[in-house]
């Protein structure tokens, strides 16, 4: 009876999403309008990005001469290190070649449901599997007792998750905070539909009111790279823990996150950001419920050829660790990548301490449990700092044709910036040329 009034339920909410969607499209009639994903102004028309949109699937050294990538100028001319996109993990990922391939027969995956048993039935199972299996082997998060909600991206679960956490019925918006400096994207997407439930509410160190408000606790922080705890009064504060880059890749797994909710990416984790795959561990059903209800009526669940495509990967990850007889030497996933941040990093600080134009942040040394070493953080972003006379980083750095994104776009200063640590080996390599140049002139 109850599984009837479950699929009943499901059916319901399907059709109500897709009136949603009908009345949309027809209220849009042809509006659209083109969106610059999460920045402010458009620098997209670089060169680098330009070569890189065609090496899609293929690695920058294995790019044939064609008329766009034959342009290594244009690629010497702009370094575009603005967005966060992870494609340092490319090579790595071509190195594994038909491990990771997934074949879909056209039959596959037609229907809508995934796991009708389940909370989250767009959920593909072996998707949930392989997201429990990396915890387990990382130790990063706990995964017993919680329900998990899968995402087109977290980018998607960060807003299931205000839907599910505000007030339904309360007078005025609650209040979405984040210390500063806070991931650029929060306040952007918080404040894009303008709703009722909830509004962007900036710092939460400034935050005194003496209400309840949300906080979005991201840790290791984008864009500082510091291992963070809530600030504001627990009491009063609704919790969300962003965990994109709690891998040990990035930071020592220090402790295993046991948060009411927790959200985690493959963007970040794996590098497979165009896989467009998030998922959040939840304590509480209720609010599992209603992120998962969000998803239904904002796409009617996650598709099920990315979850397959990504659960493979996941399990790679995984199998690259416990079988190591079928892997090469160093091939480990977290043991490979641990080394090349590991090595951006030392580049990283050594063009810096030459010069005295920039400084960086400085991280403790932290024992990792799951390499059982002790190192210090190598975060997917620097923080620069211009030091001195420059008041705009940013705009320093685009004189000298190297995209950044500026301070205030995370709620701090000017003169700091955060530059992408995950372009591909090319990229990076140019960039700490270009910046000793800028240092020594
Ligand atoms: N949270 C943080 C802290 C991030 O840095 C990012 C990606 N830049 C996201 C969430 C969004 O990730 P996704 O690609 O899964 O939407």
């Amino acid at each position: 009876m109850e599984f009837k009034i479950m699929i009943l339920g499901h059916f319901l909410m399907i059709s109500l999403a897709l009136n949603v969607g009908l009345l949309y499209r027809d209220y849009c009639n042809g509006k659209k309008k083109s969106q610059e994903f999460f920045s402010s102004e458009n620098k997209f028309n670089n060169a680098s990005l330009v070569t890189n949109s065609n090496a899609n699937y293929v690695v920058e050294s294995t790019v044939p001469e064609t008329k766009e990538t034959s342009s290594s100028k244009a690629v010497d001319e702009t370094i575009d290190l603005d967005h966060g996109d992870p494609t340092m993990y490319e090579r790595y990922w071509q190195k594994m070649g038909d491990k990771t391939a997934v074949l879909i027969p056209g039959w596959r995956f037609i229907s809508y449901f995934s796991d009708v048993k389940n909370l989250c039935w767009f959920l593909e199972p072996e998707f949930a599997d392989a997201i429990i299996r990396l915890h387990e082997l990382v130790g990063n998060a706990v995964t017993e007792n919680r329900y998990i909600v899968v995402g087109t991206g977290s980018t998607q679960l960060l807003q299931a998750v205000l839907y599910a956490v505000s007030p339904p019925n309360a007078t005025e918006p609650i209040t979405v905070v984040s210390a500063a400096p806070f991931y650029s994207s929060y306040p952007l997407i918080t404040d894009f539909l303008k709703s009722g439930l909830y509004k962007w509410g900036g710092d939460a160190r400034k935050f005194k009111k003496d209400k309840p408000c949300i906080e979005l606790v991201t840790s290791p922080n984008n864009p500082d790279g510091f291992s963070r705890i809530a600030v504001v009064n627990q009491d009063r504060g609704i919790l969300i823990h962003d965990l994109a880059y709690y891998w040990p890749q990035y930071t020592p797994i220090s402790y295993t996150a046991d948060h009411d909710i927790m959200l985690f990416t493959v963007s970040k984790s794996t590098g497979h950001a165009g896989t467009r795959l998030g998922w959040a561990l939840v304590k509480d059903q209720e609010i599992a419920k209603k992120m998962t209800e969000f998803i239904v009526l904002s796409s009617i669940g996650v598709s099920k050829e990315s979850q397959i495509r990504a659960a493979k990967i996941l399990q790679v990850v995984s199998d690259s660790h416990k079988y190591t007889g079928d892997f090469n030497e160093g091939e480990a996933f977290f043991e490979h990548s641990h080394k090349l941040m590991a090595r951006r990093w030392k580049q990283l600080r050594e063009t810096v301490k030459n010069g005295k134009i920039f400084t960086l942040p400085e991280f403790p040394l932290g024992h990792c449990s799951f390499t059982n070493r002790s190192f210090a953080s190598q975060p997917a972003f620097a923080w620069f700092k211009c030091e001195g006379e420059i008041d705009d980083c940013e705009s320093f750095l685009r004189h000298h044709k190297i995209l950044t994104r500026g301070g205030k776009h995370f709620g701090d200063d000017e003169k700091l910036v955060r530059i992408n640590v995950l372009p591909r080996d090319k990229i990076f390599d140019q960039f700490i040329k270009r910046l000793s140049s800028i240092s020594s002139s």
